[in-house]
Formats: structure tokens, C-alpha cells, sequence
């Protein structure tokens, strides 16, 4: 499948990882929009929120618990962070695989634009 982020999980193109095990992958964005921006995917696809099911759902949890260390490692468990998937147009997703947001560093805005 022609996806960038299956690519990525494969090694097929390289990124700055910060966790991998044999279900999950966390790297850096490419284009961080706080000082802490990394992603957490599942490693087998999976297009967006609106693919799971309940057989899926584990990695979710999964993914979670990880955000949770990762957010403690990078020194924002504290200070705050936000978790963000995004879905499909108005979503402003722009890969069509299951990703998660880890944003921190800064004081970040709300509601979203
Ligand atoms: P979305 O807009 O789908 O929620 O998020 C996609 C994210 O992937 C964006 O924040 C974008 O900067 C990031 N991204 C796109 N291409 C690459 C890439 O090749 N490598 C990395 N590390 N991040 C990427
Ligand atoms: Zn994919």
C-alpha cells in the first residue's frame, strides 16, 4: 500500500525514532508545531478513528499508555501536553493512517483554529 506512514513503520523511510516495539512506533514530526511534537502510530494500518473496532481498539490503549511515558520522558508530564488525532477533511488529517499528536513545550491555544 502506497502509504507514507506504513513506509515509515516499515523503515522504508527513515525518521527520528523515540520508541518502537513491534505494534507501535513514536517519532519526531517532521514539522514540529511546539517543542515537543512526536507521533504515535500503530504499526499496521489502520486509516483513522472511523476504521476502528473493538478487535482494533487494544492498540488505541496501547497507544495511550505510551503517550503517557513519552510525555514523562520529555519533561512536559508536568507543564502539560495534548494528544490530537485527526480525521479525514475537516479534521485536518493529512495522512491517511492512525496517528497521535504528542504536543508540549508551550502553552498551546484553544479551541483549535
Ligand atoms: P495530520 O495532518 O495527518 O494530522 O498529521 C500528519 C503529520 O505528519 C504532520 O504534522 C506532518 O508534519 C507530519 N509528517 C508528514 N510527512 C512526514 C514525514 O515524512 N516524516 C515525519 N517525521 N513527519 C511527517
Ligand atoms: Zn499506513
Amino acid at each position: 500500500m502506497d502509504c507514507l506512514f506504513c513506509k515509515i513503520a516499515a523503515g522504508k523511510i527513515p525518521s527520528d525514532k523515540v520508541y518502537e516495539d513491534d505494534e507501535l512506533l513514536a517519532f519526531r514530526d517532521i514539522d514540529p508545531k511546539a517543542p515537543t511534537h512526536i507521533l504515535v502510530i500503530p504499526k499496521t494500518h489502520i486509516t483513522s478513528i472511523n476504521q476502528l473496532d473493538v478487535e482494533s481498539s487494544l492498540i488505541v490503549s496501547k497507544a495511550f499508555l505510551l503517550l503517557k511515558k513519552i510525555a514523562k520522558d520529555e519533561g512536559i508530564s508536568e507543564s502539560g501536553y495534548r494528544i490530537v488525532t485527526n480525521v479525514l477533511k475537516d479534521g485536518g488529517q493529512t495522512v491517511d493512517h492512525l496517528h497521535f499528536h504528542l504536543l508540549g513545550g508551550r502553552s498551546l491555544s484553544w479551541p483549535p483554529g
